[in-house]
């Protein structure tokens, strides 16, 4: 996902130069938790909000249409919305991805399908999912286990 990158040189050395990039999707989606105490248990739905955030070095490919970025967000966005976005939205969620469907586990599920559609693991960085407006769940590579 990048070649080339932005070298700076200080007192005779070059270093690197990272950035945090974050896009943010969203999508509504029906769900429920069987055996849960309070109302989550009954189908309900939310207005998920998924931030995906990318580190990375920025790339120096003067010229190029990515050219100081650390990934263009149109091709982030080329990722997520097929192998995310469209796949939950408007769906139920536990038919869809076949887990107990807490805001964590949707969270770690996004992660697997980023990665398996083409989303470099070295670059993401971290996945939070947004419930409801005052709820989310995040996981970086610590979470992953
Ligand atoms: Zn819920």
């Amino acid at each position: 996902m990048f070649t080339k990158v932005t070298m700076f040189k200080t007192r005779g050395s070059y270093y690197m130069r990272y950035a945090y990039i974050t896009k943010i999707f969203s999508f509504e989606s029906a769900h429920h938790l069987p055996g849960h105490r309070g109302k989550c248990a009954r189908l309900h739905g939310h207005s998920y909000r998924l931030e995906i955030t990318l580190r990375g070095p920025i790339k120096d490919s003067p010229g190029a249409s990515d050219h100081g970025m650390v990934a263009d967000f149109a091709d982030l966005s080329l990722i997520v919305k097929p192998a995310v976005i469209e796949r939950l939205d408007h769906q139920d969620l536990n038919a869809v991805t076949g887990l107990h469907t807490t805001a964590e586990n949707l969270a770690h599920w996004i992660w697997d399908e980023l990665t398996n559609n083409g989303l470099s693991e070295e670059l993401l960085y971290r996945v939070r999912l947004w419930e409801t407006e005052s709820c989310f769940a995040e996981i970086t590579h610590q979470e992953r286990g």
